[in-house]
């Protein structure tokens, strides 16, 4: 077990917390602001113990090491850093404080990432206050957890709490090197109430008992290639696996060796499809959506034809494999209909187009009826959740994981992350 931010003792003292505020936005408008709703019950425990809190979080990219390799100009890394000005939390941060707390707290910001200037931020802190750090990314050293500003940033603390989930499989800086430091100090480190969260849930998935079984993931999204060795540490972890989306039509084609037309397919992935396939546990579509002419900057523009497709045959030229069809979404719903613990990354369709939902939808569907008579069903996958919110599902999973890459490793690498592993057992 993980030592937890209530196990503190921090009266006073002066907390850093990784965070992770890495919102959706454009400009400075928050498109959506759950990230910064997921932390704040840990936020609120420790301004309640009187604790100065330092909040640090990483938003968007900085490619500090294509400045390097010369492939970015030191204006592309200006451009990116005005775009993730980490500035634009505070609005929405401040009011979610003032109304866990019931009263006014005061929530600061600090431009300066190093040197005096934050360092005289910190120290102008009292009891009960907030500040919060700009962007961990603007320092070149973040990705690289250059050990000088991990020592650095460690500097400013008497404790740690990590509770970004969404970038607990970085070994960054901010995730991994403070504790590293910290530590070292006989300094207390912990996880927050979103770790734990999620580690429960997703450790659910890592290796379900007999009575939690069959567990059946659902594996959708855009290629094979950024799965592969999920599909195969989940070959070894479950009873099914349900494939969707994109990386349909490799497994097809390697299988059946059918012309699939303008659909995603990576033949250096063939020998793995068949390999993966030759387990026996792989289920695959029996019917398609197809898509002609989509416009791929505009998702949710018309296209220019759909059809449907029955069987593994040939598809018409210039059409794509863009969701499972009818007898495929009663196929998966029956299956999920009969498991005890569910995993879902990857939407089935091009959800983002009106017309082809619908194999989304009906796992969604699937997975809530399955919810609702005692199954353990998780979502890990930024582009899933935000399917299973469009679509009004959220609420009826047993957990919706703020993590895509990290929800994916933690279970392939059996509940362990950097983020996780550095912080003290209890
Ligand atoms: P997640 O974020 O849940 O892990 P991914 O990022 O892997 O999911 O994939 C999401 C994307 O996959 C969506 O934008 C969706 O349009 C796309 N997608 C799903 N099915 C297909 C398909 N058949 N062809 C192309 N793209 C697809
Ligand atoms: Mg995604």
């Amino acid at each position: 077990m993980k030592k937890l931010v209530t196990d503190l003792k921090v009266e006073g003292k002066t907390v850093l917390v990784r965070v992770d505020f890495n919102v959706p936005h454009k400009g400075s408008t928050i498109t959506d602001d759950n990230r910064i709703h997921a932390a704040i019950p840990t936020i609120a425990e420790l301004l309640k113990k009187n604790a100065k809190v330092v909040l640090l979080s990483h938003l968007g990219k900085v490619d500090w090491k294509k400045l390097k390799k010369g492939e970015k100009t030191q204006a592309d890394i200006d451009a990116q850093m005005k775009k993730n000005d980490l500035s634009i939390v505070l609005p929405a941060l401040k009011g979610y404080l003032d109304k866990a707390l019931g009263k006014d707290v005061k929530v600061s910001f600090s431009k300066a990432t190093h040197g005096d200037e934050l360092k005289a931020a910190v120290a102008a802190l009292k009891p009960g206050d907030v500040l919060v750090m700009q962007n961990t990314r603007y320092e070149a050293g973040e990705e690289k957890n250059d050990p000088a500003l991990a020592k650095e940033w460690a500097s400013l603390a008497d404790a740690f709490v990590m509770d970004a989930f969404g970038s607990a499989h970085r070994a960054h800086a901010s995730t991994y090197g403070i504790p590293s430091v910290l530590k070292e100090e006989g300094k207390e480190t912990a996880v927050g109430f979103l770790m734990e969260k999620e580690i429960k849930g997703l450790g659910r998935c890592v290796e379900p008992k007999e009575d939690e079984r069959p567990y059946v993931a659902i594996l959708g999204g855009s290629k094979v290639s950024t799965k592969i060795e999920v599909i195969d540490s989940l070959l070894k972890k479950c009873d099914k696996i349900l494939i969707g989306g994109g990386m349909t039509y490799t497994f097809k084609k390697a299988l059946y060796g059918i012309d699939v037309a303008n659909s995603l397919c990576e033949p250096d992935q063939f020998d793995y499809a068949r390999k993966c396939f030759a387990s026996g546990k792989i289920v695959l579509s029996v019917d398609t959506v197809l898509a002609k002419g989509l416009d791929f900057d505009n998702l949710d523009k018309k296209a220019e034809d759909i059809k449907l497709l029955d069987g593994n045959v040939d598809f018409p030229a210039g059409y794509e494999g863009a969701d499972i069809g009818p007898k495929t979404r009663e196929l998966y719903a029956s299956i999920i209909a009969s498991a005890k613990t569910i995993f879902w990354n990857g939407p089935m369709g091009i959800f983002e187009n009106p017309d082809l939902q619908e194999g989304t939808k009906a796992v969604c569907k699937a997975c809530a009826e399955a919810t609702e008579r005692g199954a353990f069903t998780v979502i890990g996958g930024g582009d899933s959740a935000a399917a299973a919110k469009q679509f009004g599902y959220t609420d009826k999973f047993s957990h919706v994981s703020t993590g895509g890459g990290a929800s994916l490793e933690l279970i392939q690498y059996d509940g362990h992350l950097p983020g996780i592993d550095v912080i003290e057992d209890k």
